[in-house]
């Protein structure tokens, strides 16, 4: 056995079940749900226990508002010696609970039965943020000699627009860093690839007119319908250019809103029409010319109802991703699979975007995807994430860590 598998085994053996069972419980009890217009509707509460946490293992910890009250943590571990720096990424901010009384369970309980941890979050992914904490607690707790440095990434607003991400990536934090881990529920399989996403208005303008005389106006809905017809034909067009691929299935198109007029009063044409567009893109497809082809289909939509304008807005762009399979991340949180799960790492895509998405397309760092819980749980009622999957996590992140740092396989 050479020294860095010694280190390994040092750190796995150090991993407290105890602590991550009991750190991932209480992030689930601690809500961080955004609600706007509720001061108390944010992520700092989760954030300070993670603070807390990071700042009694001695790291050094920096906390940066990405938005008023919505903090993120920077929190780095320096090893013995200059060296790589390796992020392990997580966010605080879960989705709503919905409708409470649909739930088993309740939503920010943390109740725990049968192995598996209940409630909103535990697998979208406080249950990752506490591997990944314990993770970091392991290597420090174990005393290994290891080179570089480790930064936990704990941002807000990942189920929004990730302004937590952007805001450490435009602070710098990102840079040089020779790879990131993003701690999402993906049953613990590393992602090295991960579908990009479009998010597009489409905006008509007639003119209001009574219902009697529609023809003394201009009614935008039929512009919006055929633009939502043209989005289906562009859906088939880049199935067919691009195919399936094999992670990640075929790109989409979807209508995800549709807005005109007032029920209040049906016999009043409105002035304005909009189509939102939820677009998912696979590797190979380019954004610049989806968008112009967005843009092209919402003007031909226009000008098939004389007098009527139209207009498309981009709103958020966030690029597939595709790390090499030979870059060091990914050798070493395979090889961390291999040496916690004794079998070879079966790879797996990411059906949506994640932080990840800003640390690769912003800051060009190599990432991989990989945490507890199954992919199909989040956002979902009585959302839980099982114990053992999330002390394996832990175990694959400070060992992943470990080979990382030490530049190795
Ligand atoms: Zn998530």
């Amino acid at each position: 056995m050479d020294d860095v598998e010694r280190a390994v085994e040092t750190v796995l053996d150090a991993v407290d079940v105890a602590y991550v069972v009991d750190l991932a419980q209480r992030l689930v009890q601690t809500p961080s749900v955004f609600r706007p217009g509720d001061p108390a509707g944010t992520e700092s509460a989760a954030a300070a226990v993670c603070a807390a946490e990071l700042r009694a293992l001695g790291l050094e910890v920096r906390v940066e508002d990405a938005a008023p009250g919505r903090p993120n943590v920077i929190a780095d571990w320096a090893g013995a010696a200059p060296g790589p720096l390796l992020i392990l990424e997580g966010h605080t901010d879960v989705v709503t609970e919905g409708d409470a009384a649909l739930w088993s369970v309740p939503p920010f309980g943390g109740l725990i039965r049968d192995g598996r941890l209940y409630g909103r979050g535990a697998a979208d992914m406080k249950g990752g943020l506490a591997a990944a904490i314990a993770a970091v607690r392991a290597i420090r707790d174990a005393g290994v000699r290891l080179p570089g440095r480790l930064r936990l990434a704990i941002v807000s607003d990942e189920e929004g627009m990730m302004l937590g991400i952007k805001t450490f990536v435009r602070n710098g934090w990102a840079q040089g860093a020779v790879g990131a881990i993003i701690c999402e529920p993906e049953d613990n399989c590393p992602c090295l690839v991960q579908k990009g996403a479009l998010r597009a208005l489409a905006r008509f303008s007639g003119r209001m007119a009574h219902g009697a005389m529609p023809k003394s106006g201009v009614n935008p809905i039929p512009a919006a319908a055929a633009f939502v017809g043209r989005a289906a034909a562009l859906e088939a067009a880049y199935a067919a250019r691009h195919g399936q691929h094999p992670l990640l299935g075929a790109p989409s198109v979807t209508p995800t809103v549709c807005q005109a007029g007032d029920l209040a009063q049906l016999n009043v044409m409105h002035a304005e029409a909009l189509v939102a567009l939820d677009v998912r893109t696979i590797p190979g497809q380019e954004h610049g010319a989806i968008r112009l082809d967005l843009e092209r289909a919402a003007a031909a939509a226009a000008e098939e109802v004389p007098g009527c304008r139209g207009a498309l807005e981009v709103i958020e762009d966030r690029p597939w991703t595709d790390t090499p399979g030979d870059a060091a991340v990914v050798r070493a949180v395979e090889q961390a699979c291999r040496r916690v799960q004794g079998r070879a790492p079966v790879r797996r895509g990411v059906p949506g975007s994640t932080d990840g998405t800003f640390l690769r397309a912003w800051a060009g760092v190599p990432i991989v995807t990989i945490g507890p819980g199954d992919v199909t749980i989040p956002h979902q009622v009585d959302e839980f994430v099982r114990l053992d999957d999330v002390v394996d996590a832990c175990r694959i992140f400070a060992a992943a860590a470990c080979y990382c740092l030490a530049g190795r396989p």
